[in-house]
């Protein structure tokens, strides 16, 4: 037996969800000696961080600040915060520390050189289990126990689990067949905790199409096109981009840049509008007088297609919009084709959705990111209230919020010691 006094044990940090934001939230609290406990409802952890990698996984964005920061909108300014000690150049640099080199695509857009998510996660699970990071995977947190323990349900029953402080990192709602499914807001509106409605964010749009252009056209890119709209402040906004029409409406990339603006313009006045030009580049002038040029024996959607240029999908979106005796006016017509307006009526469910807005109001939140009502538990990633579009502010932000929580919880632990 040795006489030397007994070191004292680790605090306990257990983090309840293993996407990126609590896998770099165990990242960071064992590397300063926390023992930490990491659970995640699902059968493995990262299954929403390996889809991005579908899209080449987008991590972050080489758009300097602050830019950058104004991308998260209402929330930009404690975003910015969490940015000023985590931003995208770190990210970066994180990232390369483990092997995977990034480069800028031609639209700012930070990819892995690879565009693949799972080897990067592989050796991130690697590296955290070869730390000391003890995994638990099918364990569902349904809230606490009355001695504030955490509750889990699991396949061998339920469990509990004594922790000394806790993140939480459940993420939004959006595809919840990879995990994130938005269970946690009753449990934390119950406890108290301030939740503003999980709502779909980088989403797409209802638009009461015809059966025809539904049966025919569904699932057709539409590209180039420039997308105008207003926001609630009545700001005029363009931008150019693609979409694709779909059986029930309109998404795709460009939809998504503009979805935050559009979803809240229809939860105040019940529908809004999204102006599309069809022909970017293209002179309403010189469009009028193509479409003047004599039609012949050609049907008219022929004759608009081989005046304007525009394809199939394009000119089909016209009939969607102008009663038959407009296209005998070139004048209207070609209006049109610059100010095509399209009728959105609901935003996609935000199961549907890239990401959600809504969450853990920041107020109901230290700036360490602790529950103000619940001392000792930290909130990380998609699931607090902030919004951005796709990019790689998403990521970014969840790393960023991850980081300032769990050195929140470090600090807080240290405090108690
Ligand atoms: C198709 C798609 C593509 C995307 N591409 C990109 C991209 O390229 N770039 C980008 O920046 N962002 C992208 N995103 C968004 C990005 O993936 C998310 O913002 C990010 O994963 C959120 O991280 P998180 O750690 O906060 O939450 P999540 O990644 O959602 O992880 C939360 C974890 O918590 C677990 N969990 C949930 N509830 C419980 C519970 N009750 N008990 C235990 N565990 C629970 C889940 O199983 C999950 O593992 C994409 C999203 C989608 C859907």
């Amino acid at each position: 037996m040795s006489n030397l006094p007994s070191q004292p044990a680790p605090a306990r940090l257990a983090i309840v969800g293993g996407g990126p934001a609590g896998l770099f939230a165990a990242e960071i609290a064992r590397a300063a000696g926390l023992q930490v406990d990491l659970f995640d409802a699902m059968g493995s952890v990262g299954r929403k961080f390996l889809i991005a990698g579908k899209g080449g996984l987008n991590l972050t964005h080489s758009e300097a600040r602050p830019a950058f920061d104004a991308r998260y909108r209402e929330r930009q300014h404690p975003v910015a915060g969490w940015l000023d000690g985590f931003d995208a150049a770190a990210l970066r640099a994180w990232a390369a520390a483990r092997g995977v080199e990034t480069f800028v695509g031609s639209s700012g857009r930070v990819f892995p050189v690879d565009l693949k998510a799972a080897p990067l996660l592989r050796g991130w699970v690697r590296s955290l289990r070869d730390a000391g990071v003890r995994f638990h995977v099918h364990h569902r947190w349904t809230g606490w126990a009355p001695d504030g323990h955490l509750r889990f349900e699991t396949p061998a029953g339920v469990v509990l689990h004594a922790a000394d402080a806790s993140v939480l990192a459940l993420g939004g709602a959006s595809w919840p067949e990879l995990g994130s499914d938005g269970a946690w807001v009753p449990v934390l509106a119950a406890d108290g905790v301030d939740v503003a409605p999980l709502a779909p964010a980088n989403c797409g749009f209802d638009v009461d199409w015809s059966a025809h252009l539904r049966e025919r056209h569904a699932g057709a890119p539409l590209k180039p096109v420039v997308l105008h709209w207003h926001d609630a402040h009545g700001v005029a906004h363009a931008l150019q981009g693609e979409c694709v029409l779909t059986a029930t409406g309109i998404e795709g990339s460009a939809v998504y840049a503009a979805a935050a603006d559009l979803r809240d313009l229809i939860a105040r006045d019940g529908v809004a509008t999204l102006t599309l030009d069809l022909a970017p580049g293209r002179d309403l002038d010189r469009l009028q007088e193509a479409l003047l040029r004599p039609r012949g024996r050609r049907s008219i959607g022929e004759h608009v297609r081989r005046a304007t240029g525009l394809d199939a999908v394009k000119s089909a979106l016209l009939f969607e919009v102008l009663p038959r005796e407009a296209f005998d006016d070139a004048s209207r017509l070609a209006a049109t084709i610059k100010r095509l307006p399209l009728r959105l009526q609901a935003p996609r469910p935000v199961a549907e959705a890239i990401s959600s807005a809504g969450g853990v109001r920041l107020e109901a939140l230290d700036t360490r990111l602790m529950l103000r009502s619940r001392p000792g538990t930290f909130v990380a990633g998609e699931m607090l209230d902030w919004e951005a579009p796709t990019g790689g502010y998403l990521l970014t932000a969840c790393y960023a919020s991850a980081r300032v929580a769990a050195l929140g919880a470090i600090d807080w632990l240290a405090a108690r010691a």
